[in-house]
């Protein structure tokens, strides 16, 4: 397969579905869900698009990717061992690792701080980037959709993730800035579809905390849509104070305010996604 060049040009990776296995299950799609850029939304989208994809009666992993352990926290979960680390050090198998969160169709594979050990512990060691990949190769017949929770950084967890990833779901917060570094990200894409991945693709682009009465937030969104064409989500995700509120209480949105906007919104950022990928 042709790694693809121009997420402008390219069609949304929706039309690239990993392969049949063997028997007639079919294997997750593996989102990565990234952004170098802290507090753009990651975690809330990885969280909440799950959810959603869960009411929607998809079965879907969330992978905990980040040293913070906030989609861990944010779904009510604690990172009792084994969790990430454990698995990507070799020491636990990640079925061993997975969590059922008590939301539907919502599984966890959880973190906390003891992630950053990876870096100082493998990074270097022979095909280190495909640790994540390898862990979770066994685990993709048993769900939908595998949501990878990237840190703010383009570092080894970033790389993990979109290593193993079939697509890069890219939450786009309605600020300045907001494709600044964007570039990076790109060439981070790249340069793992042309060493590692090459099925790798530009999936999404959604843009979050939007408020339509600003001009900027209109900016913003115009300048994506230029920039990634239909790449970027339809749906867009507003700001709203029900989506922040929810993590402290361990809660998806759609079981915090079903009736919030925020919820609204992650469940059509879900039927487009569930639409590309059909
Ligand atoms: P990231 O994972 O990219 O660092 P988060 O998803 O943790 O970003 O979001 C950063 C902060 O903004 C969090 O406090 C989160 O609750 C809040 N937040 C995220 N999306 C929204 C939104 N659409 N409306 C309001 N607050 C949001
Ligand atoms: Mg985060």
């Amino acid at each position: 397969m042709e790694p693809s060049t121009d997420p402008r040009t390219d069609p949304p990776a929706s039309c690239r579905r990993p392969e049949l296995g063997g028997s007639r299950a079919r294997n997750a799609v593996v989102v990565a869900v990234a952004n170098q850029k802290g507090g753009v939304g990651k975690t809330t989208t990885a969280i909440n698009l799950g959810a959603a994809l869960g009411a929607f009666e998809k079965r879907v992993l969330i992978v905990d990717c980040d040293p913070q352990g906030n989609a861990t926290r944010g779904l009510g979960a604690e990172a009792e061992p084994p969790h990430l680390y454990h698995v990507l050090a070799g020491q636990k198998g990640a079925r061993e690792a997975v969590q059922q969160t008590g939301f539907a169709g919502l599984s966890l594979l959880p973190a906390n701080h003891e992630l950053v050990g990876v870096e100082v512990e493998f990074v270097g060691t022979d095909a280190w980037e495909l640790r994540l990949r390898r862990a979770i190769a066994d685990l993709l017949p048993d769900y939908d959709y595998v949501f990878l929770d990237c840190p703010p950084s383009l570092g080894h967890l970033t790389v993990s993730a979109l290593s193993a990833a079939d697509q890069v779901l890219v939450p786009l917060q309605s600020e300045y800035f907001a494709l600044e570094g964007i570039s990076a990200l790109v060439a981070t894409v790249r340069r793992v579809q042309a060493r590692v991945n090459p099925r790798l693709a530009i999936g999404g682009v959604v843009i979050t905390m939007y408020d339509d009465r600003t001009l900027l937030s209109r900016d913003v969104a115009e300048e994506a849509r230029r920039h990634f064409g239909d790449v970027v989500f339809k749906a867009v995700v507003p700001r709203n104070v029900r989506l922040a509120e929810a993590p402290s209480h361990g809660r998806p949105i759609l079981h915090y305010d079903v009736k919030s906007r925020g919820a609204l919104a992650y469940l059509a950022v879900a039927r487009e996604l569930m639409g590309r990928l059909s």
